[in-house]
């Protein structure tokens, strides 16, 4: 297949719209008034084989706010399901239109796909459109969990889309391009196992298996060497978000990648404090996201999958069920150990001792106890600062301190390695609750992006330790209200 690439740089395949039509529906965007881009990365435009000289023009802005169709495009919606803070609905992108899938010049497939480009088949009551502040949230935070070495979706633009959405109030509109692995979803498969056939399943299964895990397609059991494999991104993936203490907020199965990235960011935060309790989503009243249940909710969501697979894992349904089980067994696991890796890197640690969960184990209890900042002790501790800490003189604390200087003692690597490796791992910035919001409303109330600009870049190189960061590490001012995020819809 030789096509011609775009000035432009796509280079699209519609790989997505080949599979069965319940997967989708096929939907352009609607065109709205006066488009007028807002922010354009140009390192991922770059990578994705994009010229990002002809997209930061009138006409890039026009196909980033869904008024032109980019050649070779195939503009849809997808089709899924989910369980919503445990009640089961029928969903699909709302407001979300996939564009079509870009090869890279290095063949790599990313979906690219406009969220907000107006409504779908799939929009119920919504008006498929979002708000700039969201999308630019959006924006910020999975850019920067990007550079926190997390896996997620990215995010090329933003524009405003010069009409005004009514939410509580009067918003100005906005389209946000994702770049996503793909769009697959838990949800996609819960869709496909209570809606479709079996052989359409089957073809969903496939399909993610040639895309996502290529490697085990000629195994014997491949439907459920599949769910070992997102079980294990998945292990992966959280354990990353606890060890920087990342909050989704709402990690219901439409929510959860196949692939292994981060999706969605509605009312996800960063923990100040350290507490496994912590909720910042107004809609979570149970804590059922909280930062602490996140891996429980991951397997939870994991069963789902699970079920939605039973039906090709084993022709006998109490065989399927056995042996899904056992996979689902391993997540707590390979969590634990992804984990407790992690924490070592953060603790300057190359070696395993048997003791190293305890030791983590009593740092977290002692920062919960005395309501330590997460991000700003393990950064103390890489910067040998910790006389700056609330918890300089705990004697608690100094006990702790005593061990873990004696447990890096113990290995033979230098200090000085131990303390880069500690830098690597201990993200000297994130973006704080009151640093994400002080710019939104500068950008949103203001058209004053600057204060935006400037936090990126400084979240574009967590492990830096730049003189830059210094400013970025205070905590917010106290408030009367603890923070709160919104779904943002
Ligand atoms: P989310 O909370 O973003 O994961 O969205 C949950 C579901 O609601 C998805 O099916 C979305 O497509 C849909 N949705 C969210 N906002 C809107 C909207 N403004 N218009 C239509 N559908 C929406
Ligand atoms: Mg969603």
């Amino acid at each position: 297949m030789t096509k011609e690439i775009s000035d432009s740089g796509w280079n699209f395949d519609n790989s997505y719209a080949r599979l069965p039509k319940t997967f989708f529906a096929n939907q352009k965007p609607t065109p709205v008034g006066s488009p007028q881009s807002i922010i354009f990365n140009e390192p991922l435009a770059t990578s994705l084989g994009l010229n990002k000289h002809a997209l930061q023009s009138e006409d890039g802005t026009a196909i980033f706010a869904g008024n032109k169709i980019p050649e070779g495009a195939s503009p849809l919606a997808q089709a899924y399901a989910g369980h919503q803070f445990g009640h089961f609905t029928m969903l699909g992108d709302g407001r979300a239109i996939l564009l079509g899938e870009q090869i890279t010049p290095t063949g790599q497939r990313f979906d690219i796909q406009l969220k907000g480009p107006g409504r779908t088949p799939y929009s119920r009551g919504g008006d498929g459109r979002a708000a700039l502040g969201p999308m630019l949230r959006e924006y910020i935070i999975s850019e920067s969990m990007h550079a926190l070495g997390i896996p997620t979706t990215r995010s090329l633009a933003v524009v405003k889309t010069g009409e005004s959405i009514i939410r509580e109030t009067e918003l100005p509109g906005a389209i946000l391009t994702r770049v996503a692995a793909s769009h697959l979803r838990v949800g996609t498969f819960q869709y496909a196992a209570g809606g479709g056939t079996k052989e359409e399943l089957r073809e969903l299964a496939d399909y993610a298996i040639k895309r996502h895990y290529p490697e085990i397609e000629d195994e014997e059991n491949k439907y459920l060497s599949f769910l070992q494999e997102v079980i294990k991104r998945q292990a992966l993936l959280i354990s990353k978000w606890q060890l920087v203490g990342f909050i989704h907020g709402v990690m219901n199965t439409d929510n959860m990648t196949i692939s292994g990235e981060t999706i969605d960011y509605g009312p996800c935060a960063f923990m100040d404090t350290y507490d496994p309790a912590t909720v910042f989503s107004s809609i979570d009243r149970q804590g059922r996201y909280a930062y602490g249940n996140q891996p429980n909710i991951g397997v939870w969501n994991l069963a789902r999958l699970a079920e939605s697979l039973l039906m090709l894992i084993h022709e006998n349904q109490e065989q399927a069920v056995t042996l899904a089980q056992e996979k689902l067994s391993e997540f707590a696991g390979l969590f634990k150990k992804n984990f407790l890796e992690g924490m070592r890197a953060k603790l300057g640690l190359f070696n395993e001792e048997k003791e190293d969960a305890s030791l983590v184990e009593s740092l977290l209890n002692i920062m919960e106890k005395h309501s330590a900042d997460y991000t700003n002790t393990f950064r103390a501790l890489t910067t040998d600062s910790t006389r700056e800490l609330d918890l300089n003189g705990i004697p608690d604390f100094t006990e702790w301190y005593k061990q873990w200087e004696a447990r890096r003692d113990r290995q033979k690597e230098s200090k000085d390695s131990s303390t880069q490796l500690m830098r690597n791992s201990n993200p000297g910035v994130i973006p704080r609750n009151h640093r994400v919001e002080e710019a939104l409303e500068a950008a949103v109330d203001r058209g004053d992006y600057s204060v935006m600009e400037r936090l990126l870049n400084v979240l574009s190189n967590p492990y830096s330790y730049s003189p830059e960061q210094a400013e970025y590490c205070s905590l917010p001012a106290p408030t009367p209200q603890p923070y709160q995020t919104f779904c943002g819809t």
